[in-house]
């Protein structure tokens, strides 16, 4: 093994140095800086290079990620950049926001009672720099094939099935309902995590390598599922899940209680220069406000951070488990605390009090009870500990569910779960419909970029053999 390696018994880990929260709080620019060269190849070196990487093993797209931190702590960054993108469509995006805690870092077994191994920060190191240098090209192909895929969404999932089918040799069009490509990374996630010029430069990179994009484009408004599947070979469903999930409690519907996606939306295009009318009038904004969230996920922590970033008053979070319990990620709901924001667990809302304007919850106090069948603990109130947390903006992040696919694209024959996601072949992704894949979020429910991106590579596999197969066919008869 390189004597570079195993440095983890002299080195502490290291991640790239945050930003003071106060900076932080005043701007929706990233909040961790780039790595010095030193630093990446010093961090790299800490791996121990095992035989059996837990790693690569719990990382969804099964990254090289031993093989890729022994070139950069040899300086061959170059060629860990070809490693790091032959398994990954959009590695510096998943180096800034794949919960590292739960997935790769989570799962590094360098020995025990030291840290784990910066992984994420050096994969995002290791594209940055490739950005930077002119290493990443347009997958243009050497061959250009007759046949056309039509992928309805342009989020990770679509993007990445995209540039897989590219290289191949496909036509390639993607149709998307807005106005932008990016899906979630765009109009969900805010730029403090992720900054909106590294999905544009995708953009234009899938574009140059003659990926066609159909923007404004809302499959079921401008064309039924059957037109697209006339007009193209195979098709790569790849819609997420957008239906905001809903409590009704008495004092529901007042001005001032907003699903947490019309929020985010609505400062991220602020952001992006769009016009946003619910934003300038306060109904979308936080600015000077008290902002309570309710719930516990990537989602609520993206709206209390950007209330925050907003210039409200104040900031809690209501979630009805405890810190360790909590969906979103560990790090995530630590950057909340460091900026100002008050989590208020094990506590959930009970009501929304107010005369036509929002002026408090009403939440009350719960325990955690026994486990249910996945294992988790039921929350379980507590009776008489009802309490208010007064608020003139209560941002509901409860979750998302699917829309109603077969209705909406006018394919009553395609096969949905009892929660109304897309039922697809596990390995092959293909539905019931012949020719028509499904990805992402539209098949797991709400879940992570890197497993939309992986889906996609995967489709990409079984409708280049299905295509084949269906050219051999076309020619044989
Ligand atoms: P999406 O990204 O949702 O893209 C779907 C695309 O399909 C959209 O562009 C949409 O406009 C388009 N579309 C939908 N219907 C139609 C139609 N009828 N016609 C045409 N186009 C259509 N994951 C992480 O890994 N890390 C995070 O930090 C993280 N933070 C998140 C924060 C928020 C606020 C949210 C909501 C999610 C977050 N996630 C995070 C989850 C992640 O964003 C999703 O799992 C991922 O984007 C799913 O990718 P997708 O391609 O399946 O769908
Ligand atoms: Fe870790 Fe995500 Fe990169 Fe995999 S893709 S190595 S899980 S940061
Ligand atoms: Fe290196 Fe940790 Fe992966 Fe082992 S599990 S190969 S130490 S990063």
């Amino acid at each position: 093994m390189s004597k570079k390696m195993l440095k983890f018994v002299t080195l502490e880990k290291q991640m790239p140095a945050k930003r003071e929260a106060s900076e932080r709080r005043e701007d929706f620019n990233e909040i961790y800086d780039e790595f010095a060269p030193e630093k990446a190849v010093e961090q790299a070196s800490r791996c121990s290079q095992c035989g059996i990487p837990f790693c690569q093993v719990h990382c969804p797209v099964q990254n090289n990620i031993p093989d890729w931190l022994n070139l950069t702590a040899s300086g061959r960054l170059e060629e860990a950049y070809e490693l790091s993108q032959s398994t990954n469509s959009l590695p510096e995006i998943c180096g800034r926001i794949c919960p590292q805690d739960r997935l790769c870092e989570g799962s590094c077994v360098i020995e025990k009672g030291f840290s784990s191994v910066t992984i994420g920060a050096v994969e995002k190191y290791i594209t940055d720099t490739a950005w930077e240098n002119g290493w990443v090209k347009p997958n243009a192909p050497r061959v250009e094939l007759d046949q056309s895929v039509a992928i309805i969404g342009a989020g990770p999932g679509g993007m990445a099935a995209a540039d897989e089918m590219r290289k191949r040799g496909y036509q390639v069009h993607v149709y998307d309902r807005y106005d932008r490509v990016g899906g979630l990374l765009v109009y969900g996630i805010p730029s403090f995590k992720l900054e909106k010029d590294v999905v544009e430069r995708r953009a234009k990179l899938l574009a140059d390598g003659g990926v066609t994009f159909h923007l404004n484009f809302e499959v079921g408004r401008d064309a039924t599922l059957s037109e697209l599947r006339e007009k193209h070979d195979a098709i790569i469903i790849a819609t997420g899940v957008y239906k905001a999930r809903d409590i009704s409690l008495p004092g529901s519907g007042q001005k001032g209680i907003v699903p947490a996606l019309d929020y985010l939306t609505a400062s991220n295009r602020k952001g992006l220069g769009d016009e946003v009318p619910a934003f300038d009038s306060g109904e979308l904004n936080a600015d000077g406000k008290d902002v309570v969230v309710i719930g516990g996920g990537d989602t609520a922590m993206d709206c209390v951070r950007t209330a925050v970033r907003q210039g409200a008053k104040s900031v809690k979070c209501l979630y009805r488990r405890d810190r360790k319990n909590m969906p979103g990620s560990l790090r995530e709901t630590t950057n909340a605390e460091e900026e100002g924001v008050e989590f208020v667990w094990l506590s959930a809302p009970k009501a929304f009090h107010g005369d036509g304007e929002v002026t408090a919850v009403r939440a009350i106090e719960m325990h955690l009870g026994i486990a249910d069948s996945t294992g988790r603990q039921v929350p379980v109130e507590i009776e008489g500990s009802e309490f208010n947390v007064p608020c003139d903006l209560a941002i509901k992040a409860l979750g998302f569910d699917p829309e109603d696919i077969p209705t909406l694209f006018d394919e009553p024959k395609l096969a949905v779960s009892r929660w109304g996601t897309i039922e697809a072949d596990p390995v092959s992704k293909m539905t019931n419909l012949e020719g028509v894949f499904a990805i992402g979020d539209i098949v797991r429910g709400a879940s992570l970029v890197v497993w939309a991106i992986r889906d996609g590579r995967d489709a990409a596999v079984s409708v280049t053999n299905y295509l084949r197969q269906a050219a051999t066919q076309a020619k044989a008869s």
